[in-house]
């Protein structure tokens, strides 16, 4: 399993090997092409940034054609750092995009119904796709260090497993590209948050917290296998030029999208 890169004219996705083309289309979207500009500049696809709308639906209308998704079926939550997730049905189809959403206070979605792509969004954040190909299930997920803490990819396995009767051994996962241990500082207060195994202290007195790490042995715990998870390694800090980064570019970033769907 690995990462690699998916082009398509100037824009640049990344994809899983462990996701397979024929069941499923996925892709975690970059800041490279797209028609946005100024701050911004690139394939932004947040509505709720210093950018303008008609720049990010036409983002949305390049992704559509790149990764195959139909905008009528695609649904975006608007994500606060909660560890809630919504089982997306059809009546939900279209929602954040083409139609107005209902669909607050929501960081995870679930499907298993075919052709409904789902997208969540990020700037360091994590974001995570999940499949399993034995129940035909998808979900993606926004992973922040709150929701992190708060093990949102395991409440998303529970929701898999209990209304989906997924088995976790079957479920596979991709961590997209986010904030790594390389830059995610964190204040003195970091072992109220994490176990001292996702941190480094720095002679500051400040911690260095390292998220995917953290969420691979949530996923693990939940009897998800290692080999199941693959993690893109990708640091938005590191790599600005070509991510989003909240850290990096401050307020004035954009976001990128981790999208899924099942095939019909
Ligand atoms: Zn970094």
């Amino acid at each position: 399993m690995s990462f690699y890169e998916y082009n398509c004219d100037d824009r640049m996705y990344l994809k899983s090997t462990l996701m397979p083309d024929s069941d499923i289309s996925h892709g975690f979207t970059s800041a490279l092409g797209g028609v946005s500009h100024g701050k911004v500049t690139g394939l932004n696809l947040g509505f709720r940034v210093h950018d303008d709308e008609a720049s990010v639906r036409e983002n949305y209308c390049l992704l559509s054609s790149d990764l195959g998704i139909d905008l009528n079926r695609t649904v975006l939550a608007k994500q606060t750092h909660t560890d809630n997730i919504r089982i997306v049905t059809e009546a939900d189809c279209g929602k954040g995009i083409v139609r107005a959403s209902d669909i607050e206070d929501t960081d995870g979605l679930i499907t298993n119904i075919p052709s409904i792509a789902l997208i969540v969004f990020s700037a360091d954040c994590v974001p995570i796709l999940f499949f399993d190909p034995s129940q035909g299930v998808i979900a993606a997920v926004h992973s922040g260090w709150r929701g992190t803490v708060k093990k949102i990819s395991a409440r998303c396995v529970d929701i898999m497993t209990n209304t989906f009767n997924c088995t976790p051994k079957d479920i596979l996962v991709a961590i997209g590209p986010s904030i790594g241990p390389c830059c995610f500082e964190f204040g003195s207060d970091a072992p109220d948050y994490f176990d001292e195994k996702y941190q480094e202290k720095l002679p500051n007195g400040r911690f260095m917290i390292n998220l995917p790490h953290m969420i691979s042995d949530t996923l693990t715990d939940k009897g998800i296998s290692r080999k199941n998870i693959d993690i893109s390694g990708v640091c938005t800090v590191c790599n600005s030029d070509k991510y989003y980064s909240y850290r990096a570019h401050k307020d004035h970033t954009g976001r990128q999208g981790a999208v899924i769907m099942l095939k019909g």
